[in-house]
C-alpha cells in the first residue's frame, strides 16, 4: 500500500508535472483555498484533538500556515530564479549559475502538538520547490489527521501529494521506502531512526526535535515579562517545542516574578482554568500521567507549588502550574516538560544562569529578558541554541524570514519561508565554457616550463 503510493508519486515526479512555476503556484493557491474554505472544520478537529480554542487554532495553525503559503506565493519567482556565480580568472572565459532543482519525492512525518501546522508548513516548502510529498500526520491527533487525509486530495494534485494515515507501524513501513528527502518533526529517538533510514538511501534529512528551552529573567518590567512567559508556556497547554521549559530568574526578582505569573494566569484563564474556553487539553491520558507523575515526583522531592497544581486525567485537564525548588535529579529538571508545568530556578547572577542553561543539550531556543545590551551580548555569546529571542518567547517563529530549526540535540536543518524552499531544493550549478580560446591548456601535461609559471600565477 505505502509502496504503491510512493510509486505513484515517483511516476508523477518523473512526468515533470511539478517543475513549472505555474503548477507550484496552483498547488499553493489550492492549499490556501482549502485552509480558508474549511477553517471552521479544521478548528473543530483541533479542538477535539487538543481542546484548542478557535482563535489559538487560527493564530498557531491555520493562519500561521496561510501566512507561510502567502509568503511562498509572493516570493516564488524570486526563489526559483537562477543565480549567477563569479568565476575565477584561471577558469575564464566561462560563466556559471545555480538553479534550484526539486529533490523528488519527499517524506514529511509530523507530530501531534501542532498537527496541522507541522504537516502543512513543510509541505508548503516542498511544493514551492517542485517536489512530490508523502505526508504522515500524527495518529495521536486523529481528528485532524482524518480531516486532512480527506481534504488534501480534494485540493491538491493526487499524483504529487499523498496522505498516509497511521501510527508507528505505518511510519516504519514508510521508512522502508526510498525517499529523496526525509523531513521529520518529533522526538529525538524516532528522529534517529529517520536519520538511519535517510543514511541507507542516502538522502538528506531535516530533523526538527525538542529540548529544554530556558528563559532567563535578568531585569525589566516583571509584569510584561510574566505575561510573555505565561502566554508562550500555557498556549496549547504547554505542548509546544519552543515553549519556555523552565525559568532561570535572578534571586532579587523571584518573589515578584512568581506573583506576576500568578496574576498573568488569572488574567488569561480566570480563577478556575478548568472552566476556561481559552485553555487547551493534554493530548492523551499517557501524556497526562507522565506530567502528573513528574509533578508528584518533584513535590515529593521538596518542590513548592506557587500556582496551580490541580489536574484531572478523565478530562485531560492540567492546570497551568508554576513551582520552585524542583530537585535537580527530577524529571522536571532533567527532561523536556512538554506540558503546562513551569519550574522557576532561582539563580545568583547571569553567570549562574548561563551555567545552568548549559547543563542541558542545546535547545530549539533560548530566551533572555533584559534591557541591558551587555547581558544580551553575553547570552548570545554564551549559549548554543537554535535561536535566541530577547524579551520575547516563541513568537520569533512566526517571522517567515527567520530560519527555524535546532542545533545539536534539538535538530538538524532549517525551514520556514525561503529556508523551506532551500531545504527541499538542490542548488544545482551549471557551468559553461566556450571551446575557444582553450585557456585550460595551461593545466595540461606535459608539465614544466613557462606554462607552469603562468598556472601558478593564475592560481595564486
Ligand atoms: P514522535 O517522535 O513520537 O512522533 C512524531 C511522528 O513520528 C509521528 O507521526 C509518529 O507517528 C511518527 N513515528 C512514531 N514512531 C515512529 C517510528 N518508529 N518510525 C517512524 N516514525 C515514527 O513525537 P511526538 O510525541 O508526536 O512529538 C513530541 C516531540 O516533538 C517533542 O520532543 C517535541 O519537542 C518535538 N517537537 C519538535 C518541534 C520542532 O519544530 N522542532 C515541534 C513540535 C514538537
Amino acid at each position: 500500500m505505502t509502496a504503491a503510493t510512493v510509486e505513484r508519486l515517483r511516476a508523477g515526479f518523473a512526468s515533470g508535472r511539478t517543475r513549472p512555476l505555474e503548477w507550484r503556484r496552483t498547488q499553493l493557491q489550492a492549499l490556501a483555498r482549502m485552509l480558508r474554505t474549511h477553517e471552521a472544520e479544521l478548528a473543530g478537529a483541533l479542538a477535539r484533538d487538543l481542546g484548542k480554542p478557535a482563535p489559538e487554532a487560527y493564530a498557531t495553525e491555520i493562519g500561521f500556515t496561510l501566512g507561510e503559503v502567502r509568503h511562498a506565493l509572493a516570493n516564488l519567482k524570486r526563489w526559483t530564479r537562477p543565480r549567477r556565480v563569479a568565476i575565477p580568472l584561471a577558469l575564464q572565459p566561462a560563466s556559471a549559475r545555480t538553479t534550484p532543482q526539486p529533490q523528488g519525492v519527499v517524506l514529511i512525518l509530523a507530530p501531534w502538538n501542532y498537527p496541522l501546522q507541522l504537516l502543512l508548513v513543510p509541505l508548503c516548502g516542498a511544493l514551492a520547490a517542485g517536489n512530490c510529498a508523502v505526508l504522515k500526520p500524527s495518529e495521536l491527533a486523529p481528528f485532524t489527521s482524518a480531516l486532512l487525509a480527506t481534504l488534501l486530495p480534494r485540493y491538491l494534485d493526487t499524483d504529487a501529494v499523498a496522505v498516509v494515515e497511521g501510527g508507528t507501524r505505518t511510519a516504519g513501513e514508510l521508512l522502508g521506502q526510498r525517499f529523496d528527502h526525509y523531513f521529520f518533526t518529533g522526538s529525538a529517538g524516532v528522529g534517529r531512526q529517520v536519520m538511519e533510514a535517510a543514511a541507507r538511501v542516502p538522502a538528506p534529512a531535516t530533523l526538527e526535535l525538542g529540548g529544554k528551552c530556558p528563559a532567563i529573567v535578568h531585569d525589566g518590567d516583571l509584569r510584561t515579562i510574566a505575561r510573555r512567559i505565561a502566554f508562550a508556556k500555557f498556549t496549547n497547554a504547554g505542548q509546544t517545542c519552543v515553549a519556555p521549559d523552565h525559568v532561570l530568574v535572578l534571586r532579587e526578582h523571584a518573589p515578584e516574578l512568581a506573583r506576576q505569573l500568578r496574576g498573568a494566569i488569572l488574567e488569561f484563564f480566570g480563577a478556575d482554568p478548568a472552566q476556561s474556553r481559552d485553555y487547551g487539553k493534554i493530548v492523551n491520558e499517557r501524556h497526562h500521567r507522565r506530567l502528573a507523575d513528574a509533578l508528584a515526583e518533584a513535590l515529593d522531592g521538596g518542590a513548592t507549588v506557587l500556582s496551580g497544581g490541580r489536574h484531572d486525567a478523565r478530562r485531560r485537564y492540567f492546570e497551568p502550574t508554576v513551582l520552585v525548588d524542583a530537585p535537580s535529579d527530577s524529571a522536571l529538571a532533567r527532561e523536556e516538560i512538554f506540558g503546562p508545568v513551569l519550574p522557576l530556578v532561582v539563580v545568583q547572577d547571569l553567570d549562574d544562569a548561563l551555567e545552568r542553561a548549559r547543563q542541558h543539550q542545546p535547545p530549539l531556543a533560548a530566551y533572555v529578558f533584559t534591557r541591558d545590551p551587555a547581558v544580551r551580548a553575553r547570552v548570545e555569546a554564551g549559549l548554543r541554541a537554535g535561536a535566541i529571542a530577547v524579551n520575547a518567547c516563541a513568537v520569533h517563529l512566526a517571522a517567515p524570514g527567520l530560519p527555524f530549526g535546532g542545533i545539536g540535540a534539538s535538530g538538524l536543518g532549517r525551514y520556514h519561508g525561503r529556508h523551506s524552499f532551500e531545504a527541499f531544493s538542490q542548488a544545482r550549478p551549471v557551468f559553461r565554457k566556450p571551446l575557444w580560446p582553450d585557456t585550460l591548456r595551461m593545466a595540461y601535461p606535459p608539465y614544466g616550463g613557462w606554462r607552469d609559471r603562468v598556472l601558478r600565477w593564475l592560481l595564486r
